[in-house]
């Protein structure tokens, strides 16, 4: 075994007896400590074919659906407002701000329900989208009307196409291979194109606070690793990208996980799951009140002084064409 990210083979064990806080799959897992950049690689790492069925099958937030009961609608519609639409902007905000790009064609891997890819279209980008959840590019391309397409980047790279803008947003900590990924991200860039990846790195505040229970840890085995910034800088240079940035994730997406690892179980997948049962939304409920105190947590953490926040953006760039 080596660590994911650097390829060292100094790795002593981390966590331990770590649980899936979703319920999904049984077991114990164990990450291990990468000794010379400092990130957690899952040991043993799950087959490649295994992992589509780590995931339940609503993984990712969707807008509301008609079909449903009137109480789970309400609920996505205050969530959609509340919660993920201001992150979204806050993203873009931020992706604007690192890369200087107001518009271009842009790739984002793992686009989920594609909330995000229509916001960036609507912003003046040329937006496609990929994703190996077949039910979620259906949901992208009939119910938003987007260009997704299903499947990993190796099918990306048969699209031929040069982007200006490669988007990873929490897709690296899912893979078991993050280098393979970083490069084939590169390979799709323009000369002088952006990857911008939003990960969980582990040399953060509430990494620390948390340790073991951090939900960003209890995500095993969808999570992989949780590379450290220092890892992520290596990772990217040997790949081929230079002048790496850092930004935070929105507030709100800091507060969501801080307040996932105070309450594990009230997350997406149990709250909107089919089949799911009152007592998850009443979970979800009693999250939305840990937010406000969430929210301040996530603010100290970006105070000069820390080791800065656990959901973190990084941007790097491909080398200009000499
Ligand atoms: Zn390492």
């Amino acid at each position: 075994m080596r660590c994911l990210i650097c390829g060292s083979g100094s790795l002593e064990e981390r966590y331990t007896a770590v649980r899936d806080h979703f319920g999904v799959v049984p077991g114990e897992f164990r990450f291990l400590g990468c000794n010379a950049c400092g990130s957690l690689s899952l040991d043993p790492v799950p087959a490649a074919e295994s992992i589509a069925t780590l995931y339940p099958r609503e993984y990712t937030f969707r807008a509301a659906d008609t079909s449903e009961p009137a109480i789970r609608r309400l609920l996505r519609a205050i969530e959609w407002r509340l919660f993920y639409r201001p992150q979204y902007h806050g993203r873009l905000r931020t992706i604007r701000r690192l890369t200087g790009l107001g518009a271009g064609r842009a790739l984002e891997v793992g686009s989920g329900s594609g909330l995000f890819l229509r916001l960036l279209v609507e912003a003046g980008f040329e937006g496609r989208g990929l994703d190996i959840s077949r039910e979620d590019v259906a949901y992208a391309r009939e119910r938003l009307g987007l260009a997704v397409t299903e499947g990993d980047l190796a099918t990306a790279a048969s699209l031929d196409a040069r982007y200006d803008l490669v988007l990873m947003f929490y897709v690296l900590e899912h893979v078991p291979d993050p280098v393979e990924l970083v490069r084939s991200a590169c390979a799709l860039l323009a000369p002088g194109g952006w990857l911008v990846a939003a990960v969980p790195v582990i040399d953060s505040l509430q990494s620390r606070l948390f340790g073991a229970r951090w939900s960003q840890v209890t995500e095993a085995p969808r999570h992989i690793t949780l590379p450290s910034r220092a890892g992520l800088v290596r990772m990217l240079a040997a790949a081929g990208f230079t002048d790496v940035r850092w930004g935070a994730m929105p507030l709100l997406d800091n507060a969501g996980v801080i307040v996932m690892s105070l309450l594990p179980g009230a997350a997406t997948p149990q709250a909107y799951g089919r089949g799911a049962t009152l007592a998850p939304l009443v979970r979800r409920f009693a999250a939305g009140l840990l937010l406000p105190p969430a929210l301040l947590a996530a603010f100290a953490e970006r105070l000069p002084l820390g080791p800065g926040p656990g959901m973190t953006m990084v941007c790097a760039r491909k080398r200009p064409s000499p």
